[in-house]
């Protein structure tokens, strides 16, 4: 086991899975596989920096409320570091370190010039004003001022994020430095340097890995029985590209709970229902109210956890039907169930492939921004599927030349790239 990392984190709750632990597993069970050397396993164990910021926020009833704000800057081996903030109450150092690390191994394996990081804050977006998220976003940008930069660290939205705030930290990081620079973020508004097709990304590669993974069985999209975790910026983008593809989406779900037709769901209208009724989908019409637990183990072709992490357990990986399981949350299988999949022979299209998309275009929108030339949607789509296509066939290549599943594949390649790397570099001093 890998020696646990010397940063200050809180303690796991026994209920709880570790997602920090369960990261260098993965880490350890690919330096085992590639034979690494155990001080570059332990090097790669340990983020390079992190960063706990006090933000103090004045509310709109006056009240001054102090939150925690983290960036977590796992390895800048091969380029800036790079990934996104997420809001959301259930933040920890913990998460955001495991996703750091998971950011690095996704760009790495994707062959984009970068490292990996996250950011977060434990806070409820829906519980504060557009007034008071603006606050808390710039002042977190003011205290990282000195730790991000375009060719530093590269913040871009993730869960509870989205252009808007990426957009105030673009200006207050402007504003700071006395000068525009839109490459400090990605994931911005098109009108300040955001590029085409970013909104949608993270859902398209997701869409294209479960085409390509069909594709090696001799299958198609079209009429495939596809079930979906989450409906929002992921979820919701992969079943509106999925159902246009000629998929039939059977089930979707929010926080709150999900619908589902055995016949498939007309996306496009329970896209507009969802905006209608704040997220809520219950009383979609010719459609059965069901739980998230339920939409899980629902008989279907392909199966997307698109929201948070550990959703598929040791408890319910035994009640699990779906024959492809595409990963466009982070870390939405745990290790156990992962284990049980895989002995199953149920084909788990791992996140840092899945859901790569989303950086894939970050990528995109940074060289549009760098060379001061932006694309057409149409090539942005293209760069993006081709970068993710060629992916996909080095990880099944991986496959079958190690004899390993297709989590331990990608891992080999994201992590064999970062430790070639580092070995290259060298130690300093
Ligand atoms: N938050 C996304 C992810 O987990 C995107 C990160 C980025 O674009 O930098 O991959």
């Amino acid at each position: 086991m890998i020696a646990t990392p010397t940063m200050p984190l809180e303690a796991a709750t026994p209920a709880h899975i570790c997602p920090f632990d369960q990261a260098c597993s993965y880490l350890e069970a690919a330096g085992k596989e590639l034979r690494l050397d155990q001080g570059v396993l332990e090097i790669l164990s340990h983020p390079r920096k992190v960063v706990t910021v006090s933000i103090p926020v004045k509310l709109d009833n006056g009240e001054v409320r102090v939150l925690a704000g983290h960036r977590v800057q796992h390895s800048d081996i091969l380029g800036p570091y790079k990934g996104g903030i997420r809001y959301h109450p259930a933040v920890t150092l913990r998460e955001v370190s495991a996703l750091a690390m998971l950011m690095t191994w996704k760009c790495a394996l994707l062959g984009i010039p970068y490292g990996g990081a996250k950011g977060g804050i434990a806070i409820d977006p829906q519980q504060y004003s557009v007034g008071e998220l603006e606050r808390i976003t710039r002042r977190y940008t003011s205290e990282l001022i000195k730790d991000i930069g375009p060719s530093v660290d590269i913040p871009a939205p993730d869960m509870g994020t989205s252009a808007r705030e990426m957009a105030w930290m673009m200006d207050t990081y402007s504003v700071n430095v006395g000068h525009a620079v839109p490459g400090v973020v990605t994931g911005k508004p098109l009108s300040v340097g955001g590029s085409l097709g970013r909104e949608k990304a993270t859902g398209r590669g997701t869409m294209i890995i479960v085409r390509e993974a069909l594709a090696d069985q001799g299958r198609t999209l079209a009429g495939v029985r596809v079930v979906i975790q989450g409906f929002g910026n992921v979820g919701g983008a992969a079943a509106e590209l999925l159902h246009q593809a000629g998929a039939k989406v059977i089930a979707v779900s929010t926080g709150t709970g999900g619908v589902y037709a055995a016949d498939g769901l007309d996306i496009p209208a329970l896209k507009a229902y969802a905006a209608e009724n704040r997220h809520h989908l219950a009383g979609f019409p010719n459609a059965t109210v069901i739980t998230n637990a339920e939409l899980l183990t629902l008989p279907c072709d392909v199966l997307i956890p698109a929201a948070l992490e550990n959703q598929i357990t040791a408890e319910n990986v035994h009640q699990i039907q779906a024959q492809i399981i595409a990963e466009a949350a982070n870390g939405p299988v745990t290790l156990e169930a992962n284990r049980v999949l895989e002995a199953q022979g149920v084909t788990v299209l791992p996140d840092i492939l899945a859901n790569a998309g989303g950086v894939v275009v970050s990528y995109l929108e940074w060289v549009q921004g760098l060379s001061y030339l932006f694309w057409d949607e149409e090539r942005v789509n293209r760069e993006m599927e081709h970068l993710m296509v060629q992916a996909y066939h080095q990880v099944i290549q991986q496959s079958k030349v190690r004899q390993v599943p297709l989590r331990l594949a990608a891992y080999t390649l994201g992590v064999g790239r970062v430790a070639q790397a580092l070995s290259d570099r060298g130690l300093y001093p």
